[in-house]
């Protein structure tokens, strides 16, 4: 290892210096297995000026020029003579120390190549070239204006933020672009030059938040000492966990560092920027896929610099080159959409706590129902926790009941029983909202002929198509491939005999339609809320009452208050309990609680219908009766019981093509070098649930090992060199969440 010291030991003169020509390994940003070896041309060697790790430079590569980071002392691999030199330095910050870390911390433990993710952190393409100019608008002439909502919303916007680009200012404001260019040209709004501009603000710790109940303040006292290592905030939705984690940010801020909040991409809502803003002072910097190209390269470079001090965003945020993190939040932890299903697969939050681990900083975890795996590290003393077991200002948690679909029997082709549209009835006349959830898009799940019973089917996945009335198309909701309802049956032509069998949440808001015909009724989907602009006002105007009845997908359980929601009718709480998951249970459970924290967030308290088949169930029960411990409890003996994770541990193995013999023959091949030794297990090669996926043909294998086996160290001696030639894949999936 070299050593830094301030006067290097000189060359003695009239010796000649024998020494091969210097060269470094450099990572390049494409998906391969290791850096390869370039030399370092002399310039590039002059004093003071040696390549270190994580400097940016640009390789030549086959033909094409690319940038890589600097990522150690060459591997060796190929004849210094015929190694090619590095281009150029790029005048940029170093990718910190810990970011290449965690680089290859999670190359090794997601077992994906380690350039795929580098390429996860350098997802910029344009970040490294000088910045452009901006155009942003501030307000204007408004004197005697006579304003609609829509624009006033826009001019609330900028009082409380620097001039902002269009699609920035649109997207806060909830309106249409049309809205901001014509409020531009009638001279509402003036344009000006954002150069150089961040489109986010400088973040003052120094700004009051609203005044802390002692439980809050408490917990936001001992999370403000930044202690590294995991904490959970174990708290009901409504407790405060925002405001509380809020003051460890600042606590983060006031140290100097950086701070990142990973939240579910669709709980990054308004409602939450407008919070930060109010307790900061200024909006964070936000990472999430709707960023337009010009957003994502200024965000890049500004956490890179670090001028960029709070930055909010997805998953793939935990990859940004922070240049000195000092604190991660992820908050609604339990969440399933951290896990990155493709590409290089990820569990955000457990890479969180890696992340955290290496750099040695505290990360918050947040969440009013943690997952399994938290609790057992909770109770194992792994993870500190802290209780917030009442919500703020008093409100109480909803009563949630259920009702025994056997008994209390919706009609025919319809499925909302007696006893809940009474209830609803009841609230609305009471001038009370009202939500009924279903957790299923689209008009129904399953078309099928009643001449010959003909189903309609995706043509490339193992699925069946989906109606959407509301786009008028079928959709396979695993691959997007849409099409018209044809006419007649594909099967026995006959005409007009197609039946829609089970119910979407399109034929939900038909019988709803139906039963309350005087209701001001929303239907809050992915179809219908088609961005953050459109969720923000479409959600605005349930929270201003201009709704009495919603009727929704889970877009709605995330983050957002509703005051004067008082019944949540869940249609079919049994919807995700079908199925091979073993997180089956437990993921109703999160789901039932989240939508129930929709009810009664204002004075009046709310109430919880939950519609089951299954009223016995340990899971329905636990949400009645409010005990999580022991249904927690219980949940955790099953899985200790079947070593499943987090006792044991999984990877999935899926191998897939487009011809099912070469699959089928891959797999057994497979199969006969499978590992036999204590403590692991294989299961399968079995077709996957998803047998077809995009027309490509899909066996699975489970590889389950004990806790203190790494699956990876078996997966690698069992895949050693093995090829996947033609169009056969091979994808590995460590600590799986999906079971198709
Ligand atoms: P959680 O994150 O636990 O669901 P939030 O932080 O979102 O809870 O708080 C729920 C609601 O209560 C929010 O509207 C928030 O503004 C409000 N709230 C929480 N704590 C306070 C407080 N100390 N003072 C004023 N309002 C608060
Ligand atoms: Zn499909």
């Amino acid at each position: 290892m070299p050593t830094e010291t301030d006067s290097a030991p000189e060359t003695l003169p009239g010796l000649p210096v024998v020494s091969p020509p210097p060269a470094v390994g450099v990572l390049v940003p494409l998906a391969l297995f290791q850096p390869y070896d370039y030399l370092v041309p002399p310039e590039l060697t002059s004093a003071g000026m040696d390549l270190v790790r994580g400097d940016f430079v640009t390789v030549p590569l086959g033909r094409r020029s690319v940038t890589g980071i600097v990522w150690g002392a060459p591997t060796g691999d190929v004849d210094p003579a015929k190694l090619k030199p590095v281009t150029a330095r790029l005048p940029l910050p170093s990718l910190p120390a810990a970011t290449c870390a965690f680089i290859d911390w999670v190359a090794q433990y997601t077992m994906a190549p380690v350039g795929a993710v580098l390429r996860m952190a350098m997802s910029v393409p344009d970040a490294l070239e000088p910045e452009r100019a901006l155009k942003g608008w501030t307000v204007g002439s408004t004197e005697g204006a006579k304003l609609t909502t829509t624009r006033q919303r826009v001019l609330d916007v900028l009082q409380q933020s620097p001039p902002l680009p269009p699609t920035e200012l649109a997207r806060l404001a909830g309106v249409s672009a049309g809205v901001i260019s014509d409020m531009g040209k009638v001279g509402l709004l003036r344009a000006v030059t954002l150069s150089q501009k961040r489109p986010f603000g400088q973040p003052d710790p120094a700004t009051l938040g609203p005044e802390l109940s002692s439980a809050q303040a408490a917990a936001a006292h001992d999370l403000a000492r930044l202690q590294p290592g995991v904490t959970l905030i174990d708290g009901v939705t409504g407790s405060g966990k925002t405001e509380v984690y809020f003051e460890a940010i600042a606590a983060a801020l006031r140290a100097g560092r950086q701070a990142l909040v990973m939240v579910p991409e669709i709980a990054l809502t308004p409602e939450w920027l407008k919070r930060f803003a109010i307790r900061f002072g200024a909006l964070p910097a936000q990472w999430h896929s709707e960023l337009t190209g010009l957003e994502r390269r200024l965000t890049w470079r500004a956490v890179l610099d670090g001028s960029a001090r709070v930055v909010v965003g997805a998953r793939s945020s935990l990859f940004l080159p922070f240049r000195d993190l000092g604190l991660i939040i992820v908050d609604e932890e339990h969440e399933s959409g951290f896990k990155q299903e493709e590409g290089v697969i990820y569990q955000a939050r457990d890479m969180a706590v890696v992340r955290g681990h290496l750099a040695k900083i505290p990360v918050v975890l947040a969440s009013a129902t943690p997952s399994l795996e938290t609790m057992v590290n909770v109770e194992s003393g792994r993870y500190r926790v802290l209780h917030m077991p009442d919500r703020h200002g008093g409100a109480t948690m909803p009563v949630i009941d259920i009702i025994d679909l056997r008994r209390d029997k919706p009609l025919k082709n319809s499925w909302i029983a007696p006893s809940l549209r009474a209830e609803i009835d009841r609230v609305l006349s009471a001038g009370e909202q009202a939500l009924l959830f279903l957790n299923r898009r689209g008009y129904a799940p399953l078309t099928l002929c009643r001449g010959c019973g003909h189903r309609l089917q995706c043509p490339r996945c193992t699925a069946w198509l989906v109606e959407h009335r509301f786009h008028q198309k079928l959709m396979c909701h695993h691959c997007g491939f849409e099409a018209p309802v044809p006419p007649a049956c594909p099967a026995c032509g006959a005409e007009g005999h197609f039946a829609a069998c089970g119910p979407g949440v399109e034929r939900l808001a038909e019988e709803a339609a139906a039963l309350f015909p005087d209701a001001r009724r929303l239907v809050l989907t992915s179809d219908t809320v088609t961005g953050p602009a459109k969720a923000e006002s479409l959600m605005r105007s349930v929270a201003e009452r201009e709704v009495d009845l919603v009727i929704g997908t889970q877009i709605i359980a995330k983050g957002h208050n509703f005051p004067h929601l008082t019944l949540v009718g869940v249609v079919d709480a049994d919807l995700g309990l079908h199925g091979g998951d073993l997180r089956a249970a437990e993921r109703t459970y999160q789901l039932m609680q989240q939508v129930a924290g929709r009810a009664g967030r204002g004075e009046k308290p709310g109430r919880v219908y939950l519609q089951t088949y299954d009223p016995d169930r340990a899971v329905m029960q636990a949400l009645k009766s409010g005990d999580r411990e022991s249904f927690m409890a219980a949940e955790a003996e099953d899985r200790r019981l079947s070593g499943m994770p987090p006792f044991g541990r999984l990877a999935a193995l899926i191998i897939s093509g487009r011809e099912l013999p070469a699959v089928t023959a891959k797999a057994q091949e497979l199969a006969r070098l499978a590992p036999h030794r204590d403590g692991v297990t294989v299961l399968g090669p079995a077709p996957a649930p998803l047998a077809l996926l995009r027309g490509r043909h899909r066996i699975r294998f489970l590889l389950k090992t004990r806790r203190d086996i790494a699956p990876q160290g078996v997966l690698r001696s069992w895949l050693r060199g093995q090829k996947f030639q033609g169009d056969l894949r091979l994808q590995i999936d460590i600590d799986p969440y999906s079971f198709v």
